[in-house]
């Protein structure tokens, strides 16, 4: 039995395939590439019931992901985060069966880890000697420890205001680290320079093409979660929209294998209203977004202005019903602190925008309260230190605890 059954690589915009031995990053016609996999094979041998003992990370997927042999696998134990019912919050917005998808517990604390893991897994296996890559910071911090990890020289450039403690894991993890004084837009340019003169794998978002197919196991692990039936809604923060455009494909492949059943469900994608391009083409009914100017947001993962797989980002939202939505950051705080009180859980302000859109979505009638959601938290709000204000008279410092009895 084979480890992995990738076949090819392919691009969804002119049909090209090319071969994965090679280090392939875009299609000669500018579009990312995907990967596909022989799924009739894995069907012939492997069945849904045979995953259920193998080991909790998302490693138990491996004929669905593209690491040929497991000893180029890098791992920290990424994968299989818990899918948590959100009773009271659920009812507070009369979502009977709600959930949150909780990537706060994964290494690095963000579910980058997901497309770090399998992506340098991939880089090592193809013979990647130094990657370089721009980011925003949560990106940058899990491919430099896993570049780390793997033996990958790697070169990350960030902007001078990305939050300093993903700079900061950076910086530790021994990469090349640079800082620019602009947007992430600014960082991508100085690493397309670099690339080319040094001769570096691109790491960039979508610039390779196994990021995605460890974002796709989130699609995965919630189906399996669900012991294989569909939620109806499922919601993303989305800012290149990988981690959506992977949860489609790894749907749509669970189809094909008959492992689920039932309608795909409405993949939602929820943005800013700080950056909201994708938003804005949808309710356009356009194929493809436009550059969205002065984009700003607290929430920084999802602050990406045009990204170079927004077609795929609206082609999954066309072909499952779904839809776009933004929230403004006050919501996404408010949202922020009612699941800290309801449900105990310290998110990050690009998940509380999920939960946002759900009680949204749920008041204009676009989710009924019987419907199960499933909310993707895509952090820890560890990771935020600064959003979260506290009340002064709360850092008054007192002697003793005076309190007005009930
Ligand atoms: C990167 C990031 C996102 C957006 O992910 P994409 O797949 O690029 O859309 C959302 N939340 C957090 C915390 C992130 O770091
Ligand atoms: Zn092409």
């Amino acid at each position: 039995m084979k480890y992995s059954y990738i076949s090819h690589l392919y691009c969804p915009k002119c049909d090209n395939t090319f071969d994965t031995k090679e280090q392939n990053q875009l299609c000669t016609c500018g579009s990312p590439l995907l990967v596909d996999y022989d799924l009739d094979e894995v069907k012939k041998n492997v069945t849904a019931d045979d995953l259920t003992s193998r080991e909790p990370t998302l490693w138990r997927y491996h004929e669905l992901l593209p690491v040929k042999e497991q000893f180029n696998v890098v791992s920290l134990g990424e994968g299989m985060t818990p899918l948590i019912p959100f009773r009271e919050l659920g009812s507070d917005m009369t979502v009977e069966n709600l959930y949150m998808k909780d990537e706060g517990l994964i290494p690095t604390g963000t579910f980058k880890a997901r497309g770090a893991a399998v992506g340098v897994s991939k880089a090592k296996e193809i013979g990647v000697k130094e990657l370089a890559m721009p980011t925003n910071g949560n990106a940058g911090a899990a491919w430099g420890l896993y570049a780390a990890r793997a033996g990958i020289e790697s070169t990350i450039v960030m902007p001078n205001d990305a939050p300093k403690i993903t700079r900061n894991e950076v910086a530790l993890s021994g990469a090349n680290l640079y800082l620019v004084n602009g947007l992430i837009s600014d960082a991508g340019k100085i690493v397309g320079k670099a690339v080319k003169d040094y001769n570096l794998y691109d790491a960039s978002t979508l610039k390779e093409p196994y990021r995605i197919e460890g974002k796709k196991t989130m699609g995965l692990e919630i189906s399996e979660q669900l012991n294989w039936e569909m939620p109806d809604v499922i919601l993303y923060p989305t800012g290149g929209g990988v981690g959506l455009i992977g949860i489609h494909k790894a749907l749509k492949e669970l189809k094909e294998l008959g492992w689920v059943k039932g309608e795909l469900p409405r993949l939602v994608a929820v943005q800013s209203a700080g950056c909201a391009p994708i938003v804005k083409a949808w309710e356009e009914g356009k194929r493809e977004s436009e550059f969205w100017k002065d984009s700003e947001t607290l929430a920084f993962g999802i602050n990406v202005p045009k990204a170079l797989g927004d077609f795929l980002v609206l082609d999954a939202l066309y072909d499952t019903d779904g839809c776009a939505a933004a929230v403004d950051d006050e919501s996404m705080v408010r949202e922020q602190e009612k699941v800290a009180q309801m449900e105990g859980n310290f998110i990050c302000p690009e998940g509380a925008a999920t939960f946002a859109a759900v009680r949204r979505l749920q008041e204009n009638g676009w989710i009924n309260p019987n419907e199960t959601v499933v909310a993707l938290n895509t952090g820890t709000g560890i990771k935020y230190p600064d959003t979260v204000q506290v009340e002064p008279e709360m850092l008054e410092k007192e002697d003793t605890i005076s309190r007005v009895e009930k």
